[in-house]
């Protein structure tokens, strides 16, 4: 080949290469430069079309206008806050992710929170990838932020990767762990220097509506333990106090969205060329759900508040960067049942509440009696687990052990059943919802014997007034939505799975997931 023709020849080869180049530079014209991930924690799907009339922000604005799915469901076992956010952008359920419980969630001594305020945290039991990991593989050039008041809420649906993740403090500042950061960076230190709680400091959280629009008794005995059940709910006169007591108030929602807001600016996400995230999780609808309850005035003022503060919030961000490059996905981390009293007023009934506890000390006294150690088994929430080493050390049979407990358990009202954890598989998932939900939950390695599920609307005793955590479809079901350009709109009535958002969002960013995951695309939903 002479030096011209190959001189031709290389500069036919960059030429190529600068046009496949130009190429991909047209394909991603149009690619989302933000994924907007919203997790209001607690929200059930029937507060939409309940308070639909009463909507005017950006709830109204994504039930409106969003590809919604009223029959969205978290479909696991332990609908709790941290196993619900691990299965967010994850698309795969809490087996894979490896977060089980709360208490077994983001808790880890090893990573303090810069200026104290709360527990340390970090992702350290989080197993596997997420849809910011896919985005960062594509374009290390992508960031993420993610803000909750909580910290598992913050921490979860990002994973592993150390972003920019921040939660608030109990004394009032948003702060993060030192698996993140040494120090804290100088627009979240400026953004608490203003000092918004303490702000709040002798005011009151009044009825946002005339009270004639709200249909719901104010006054109901057993709301937040009987105390404070009427509006308005005065926020402590002291100032370190109310920025404590600020995180159960709606207007906790308002500042974790600007705070939000804040950090778009101060980080540049969204501005393209590549994709950014920015993950929300609000967690007012919890605290107000658990101490008033679904059916309460409080949750009703809440989602409203809730819709004004989405609407400012989005149409700021509109503002800020162009709404066409933007995607944006709401869903829950769970559902959450009525207080077993307003259930058991509404149905002529009376309130259930289990307790385990007499068949618990019984099992502990009978082991004792074959010099077994008491603590050969152990019930930690509705997981039992027998030790069968200490079982076998004092020739106790592990399998009579767990039959008699299951059987035992079974008999108390409330308890809707109990399963060998082996035997699970041997169910049809389709149609046996608790069966499914239970192997969608345990990690093979999590060394579980017997799963304990109760019925619809009971209760474990001691629980706070109203709660969730179960396998059942009030503590499930969540609403799921999509909202953007690229998304087409409407009501939809096909059963969906929140492990459904993260492959979906990533086919719509166009990365590809770097492992098998649970959920699938979502193709109804895009244009
Ligand atoms: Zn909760």
């Amino acid at each position: 080949m002479t030096r011209i023709a190959l001189r031709t020849l290389v500069s036919a080869l960059g030429l190529a290469a600068l046009s496949s180049r130009a190429r991909a530079q047209a394909d991603t014209s149009n690619t989302p430069t933000l994924v907007v991930f919203l997790t209001i924690d607690q929200m059930r799907p029937d507060y939409l079309p309940r308070f639909e009339k009463q909507l005017t922000g950006g709830l109204k604005r994504l039930y409106d206008q969003g590809a919604v799915f009223l029959n969205g469901y978290q479909d696991h076992a332990i609908t709790e806050t941290a196993p619900g956010h691990s299965a967010t952008m994850s698309g795969r359920f809490p087996y894979s992710t490896g977060i089980v419980t709360n208490s077994a969630g983001v808790e880890d001594p090893l990573a303090p929170m810069i200026g104290g305020g709360g527990p340390g945290a970090s992702p350290f039991r989080f197993r596997g990838s997420t849809l910011t990991d896919w985005i960062r593989l594509a374009t290390p050039r992508s960031r993420a932020l993610s803000v909750s008041r909580k910290d598992r809420g913050a921490i979860l649906p990002i994973g592993r990767q150390p972003e920019e993740v921040y939660w608030y403090a109990s004394d009032g500042r948003f702060t993060t762990s030192t698996y993140y950061h040494d120090t804290l960076p100088g627009w979240v230190q400026a953004f608490n220097a203003k000092k918004i709680p303490e702000t709040y400091a002798g005011s009151a959280w009044t009825l946002l509506l005339p009270a004639k629009e709200y249909p719901e008794l104010d006054s109901v005995d057993f709301e937040n333990g009987g105390r404070g059940v009427v509006f308005p709910h005065p926020f402590p006169a002291n100032p370190a106090d109310a920025a404590r007591a600020f995180m159960a108030y709606p207007s906790m929602d308002s500042l974790t969205l600007q705070f939000a807001l804040n950090g778009i600016q101060s980080l540049g996400l969204g501005a393209g060329p590549v994709t950014d995230v920015l993950a929300v999780s609000l967690s007012t609808t919890d605290a107000v759900g658990h101490a008033y309850g679904p059916d309460s005035r409080e949750i009703h003022d809440q989602i409203l508040r809730l819709d004004r503060y989405l609407g400012i919030f989005l149409d700021s961000l509109f503002k800020l960067r162009d709404a066409n490059r933007i995607v944006v996905a709401l869903t829950a981390d769970h559902g959450v049942q009525p207080n077993p009293w307003a259930h058991a007023r509404a149905t002529k009934g009376v309130p259930v509440y289990v307790d385990l506890e007499p068949i618990i000390a019984t099992t502990a006294e009978r082991l004792a009696a074959h010099g077994a150690d008491p603590k050969a088994l152990r019930v930690d929430e509705s997981m039992v687990t027998v030790d069968r080493d200490l079982l076998s050390r004092a020739h106790v049979d592990a399998d009579s052990l767990l039959r008699t407990f299951a059987n035992d358990v079974k008999q108390v009202p409330g308890i809707q059943r109990v399963d060998r954890v082996k035997e699970l598989t041997k169910r049809d998932t389709v149609t046996d919802y608790v069966a499914r939900r239970w192997l969608h939950m345990l990690p093979p390695d999590l060394p579980v014997d017997l799963v304990i599920t109760l019925q619809p609307y009971a209760y474990w005793e001691g629980s706070i007034p109203a709660t969730h955590g179960t396998p059942n479809d009030l503590d499930a079901r969540v609403p799921v939505i999509f909202y953007g350009s690229m998304i087409k709109p409407g009501k939809r009535d096909d059963v969906v799975r929140v492990v459904d958002i993260a492959p979906t969002l990533a086919k719509i960013v166009r990365v590809r997931p770097t492992e098998r995951l649970d959920g699938r695309v979502l193709t109804q939903v895009l244009r």
